[in-house]
C-alpha cells in the first residue's frame, strides 16, 4: 500500500463509517463525503410538531447476533448506549383474549432451546408448534448450497410445503420474516428468511437476545461515530453530496462534489440503492457499472412507519418490555420505549412512550393520521381496557426506508468488484446474506474495507469473511462480557 494512497468513501450511514474506520485503522488515507449535515444515514431522529425533541422516526430492533456492528458500537466506545436481553425473551400478545405469551430461552440447547416454553405458549395449537418443530430441523438439514437455490421460491411456498400450520405463519413465520426482510412473507425470499431463521434459532442460544438504545439514534450513535473518525484521522465532509464519479479511460479516479473534485486511488460507495444507481450510470459509465446499477433498481425498497403514542403512564405489564400483536396487520408490535431510555434521556417527551413499528408498510402510507390512531386506539382499548389515557398521537412514514428481500434479491444483490472501473461497492444492500439493516451495513463497510486491503497486498485479509470477527475491533458483546448493559 503507497502511503500517497488516498480512498474516498462516499455515504456516512453505518457502512461507510465503518469502511472508513476499519481502513484508517490500517494506516489508509480516507475522506468521508456525507450528503447530509450528520453522521449515521437513513435511520435517523426526526423533529415532529409538538414534541420538544427530535425522537427515532420508527423503533430500531436489533438482536444479540448482529455481532460485527457490536464491535462498531465497542471500537467507538458507544458501548453504553445500547442494552440487551441477558437471555431472549418474546412476547406474543393475543388482542381480544387480553393474553400474553412467554417464549423464553430455557435450559437445552439450540434449537431446542426456546422449546420448552414454546410447548406452554397459548398463543399456539399443539399442531403449531409439532409442525414448527419439524420446520426448524428442516431448516437445520439445509446446506448452505440448498439454501441459495431457495432464492426464487416464496418463503410462504417452503413453510406451505413443510408443513407449517396457518396460524404458525401468520402468527411466528410471518412476523419475523417481516421486521426483518421488509416484506411479507408471500413475496420474501426463502433463502434469505431460512438465512435469518437459522442465524437467529440455530447455533448460539442468544442470538435472539433483543437489544435496544437506551437514547435517540442519532445521539446515541452519530456523536460516537464522528468522534471515532475524527480521531483515526479519517478527513470527514459533511453536507458534501457527491455530484458523479470521474473516470478516466474507464477508471474512477476521483468523486465531484459541488465545492470541488476529490482525487481518490479507489472509490467505496456506501450510499442507499438509488443513490448508488445514480452515480453508477451516466454516459462515460462502462456497461458493468450500469449492469450493476440495473439490478440494484430491480432489488426494490418497502416502506415503514413510526406510531409514536404518548400515554399518562406505562401501558404494558411489569416485566414485558415489547409484544408482538398476533393477527394485527398495523400494528404489529407495541414497544414501551419510555422503559428502554435511559432516566436522564426521556426529557421533552410528552408522556409515557409506546412505539409501534410497521414494517412492509407500503399500503398504509395513504391511511391519514386519524385512521391509523383509531387502529391503535382499538388496540390497546381491547388488550389493556382501562390503561393510562393517550395524550399524544404521531405518524412518522419513511417511504423506501429499506432493501426487501424479496424473491431473487439474492441474484440480484452484487460484489463489491462488480461495477469494475476501480469502484468498490459497500451499502448493506451486497452480496453478503444478511437482510438490509445495522448488522448488514456494519458488515457492507467491512466486506469493503477488507476488498480494498486485501487488493492492495494486506495478506491478513487474503481469506477473511464478514463472519469473522474484524481484528483490530474490540470484541462483540458476548453474553459473559460485562462492559455490555443488560436490559432488565
Ligand atoms: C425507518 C427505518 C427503520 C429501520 N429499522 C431497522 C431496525 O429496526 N433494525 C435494523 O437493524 N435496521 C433497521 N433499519 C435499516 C438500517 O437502518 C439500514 O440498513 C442501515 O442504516 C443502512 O446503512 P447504510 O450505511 O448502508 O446506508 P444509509 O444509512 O442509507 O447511509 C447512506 C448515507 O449515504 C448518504 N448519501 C446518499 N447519497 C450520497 C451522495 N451522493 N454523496 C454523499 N453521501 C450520500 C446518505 O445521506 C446516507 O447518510 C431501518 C431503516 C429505516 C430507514
Amino acid at each position: 500500500m503507497s502511503s500517497q494512497s488516498r480512498v474516498v468513501v462516499i455515504g456516512g450511514g453505518i457502512a461507510g463509517c465503518s469502511s472508513a474506520l476499519a481502513l484508517a485503522g490500517r494506516g489508509v488515507s480516507v475522506t468521508l463525503l456525507e450528503a447530509s449535515p450528520r453522521l449515521g444515514g437513513r435511520y435517523c431522529s426526526v423533529d415532529i410538531g409538538g414534541i420538544e425533541r427530535p425522537i427515532d422516526g420508527t423503533q430500531n430492533v436489533f438482536f444479540r447476533n448482529f455481532e460485527r456492528f457490536f464491535q462498531l458500537l465497542a471500537t467507538c466506545e458507544a458501548r453504553e448506549s445500547v442494552k440487551l436481553q441477558n437471555s431472549t425473551l418474546l412476547a406474543f400478545l393475543e388482542v381480544e383474549q387480553r393474553r400474553i405469551s412467554k417464549i423464553r430461552s430455557g435450559t437445552l440447547p439450540p434449537p431446542n432451546h426456546l422449546s420448552a416454553s414454546f410447548l406452554n405458549a397459548n398463543f399456539l395449537g399443539l399442531g403449531d408448534k409439532f409442525s414448527m418443530q419439524k420446520a426448524v430441523q428442516a431448516m437445520q438439514n439445509i446446506d448452505e448450497e440448498q439454501r441459495r437455490e431457495l432464492d426464487e421460491l416464496s418463503f410462504l411456498e417452503w413453510l406451505e410445503n413443510n408443513g407449517q400450520t396457518k396460524r404458525a405463519i401468520s402468527r411466528f413465520w410471518n412476523p419475523i420474516s417481516k421486521l426483518a426482510l421488509n416484506v411479507d412473507c408471500s413475496q420474501a425470499s426463502a433463502a434469505s428468511a431460512i438465512f435469518l431463521f437459522k442465524k437467529a434459532l440455530i447455533g448460539n442460544a442468544n442470538a435472539l437476545d433483543v437489544g435496544c438504545f437506551t437514547n435517540d439514534f442519532t445521539n446515541a450513535v452519530s456523536s460516537s461515530l464522528r468522534r471515532t473518525l475524527a480521531a483515526s484521522g479519517v478527513d470527514v465532509l459533511l453536507s458534501s453530496p457527491v455530484t458523479s464519479l470521474f473516470r478516466e479511460e474507464g477508471v474512477v479516479t476521483g468523486v465531484n462534489t459541488k465545492e470541488g473534485f476529490h482525487a481518490a486511488d479507489r472509490v467505496v460507495i456506501c450510499t442507499p440503492i438509488s443513490d448508488t444507481a445514480r452515480l453508477l450510470t451516466g454516459s462515460s459509465a462502462s456497461m458493468k457499472s450500469h449492469e450493476v446499477a440495473e439490478s440494484l433498481a430491480k432489488l426494490g425498497n418497502t416502506s415503514q412507519i413510526g406510531i409514536h403514542a404518548f400515554h399518562e403512564g406505562p401501558i404494558l405489564p411489569q416485566g414485558i418490555p415489547f409484544v408482538s400483536c398476533c393477527d394485527e396487520p398495523l400494528i404489529q408490535m407495541l414497544f414501551d420505549r419510555s422503559g428502554e431510555l435511559d432516566d436522564g434521556n426521556r426529557g421533552g417527551l410528552p408522556g409515557h412512550w409506546i412505539c409501534s413499528p410497521v414494517s412492509h408498510a407500503d399500503k398504509y402510507l395513504e391511511w391519514d393520521d386519524e385512521l391509523i390512531r383509531t387502529e391503535y386506539q382499538r388496540v390497546i382499548d381491547s388488550a389493556f381496557p382501562n390503561s393510562p389515557a393517550l395524550i399524544g398521537f404521531h405518524v412518522v412514514k419513511i417511504n423506501r426506508a429499506a432493501t426487501s428481500m424479496k424473491t431473487g434479491s439474492q441474484r440480484l444483490r452484487p460484489n463489491p468488484l462488480d461495477a469494475g472501473e476501480g469502484v468498490i461497492l459497500g451499502g448493506d444492500w451486497i452480496n453478503i446474506d444478511w437482510p438490509s439493516s445495522l448488522e448488514a451495513s456494519t458488515r457492507a463497510g467491512l466486506v469493503a474495507a477488507a476488498t480494498y486491503l486485501r487488493e492492495s497486498g494486506v495478506t491478513e485479509f487474503a481469506e477473511w469473511n464478514h463472519e469473522e470477527k474484524w481484528p483490530d475491533w474490540p470484541n462483540s458483546a458476548n453474553k459473559e462480557d460485562e462492559d455490555w448493559r443488560i436490559w432488565k
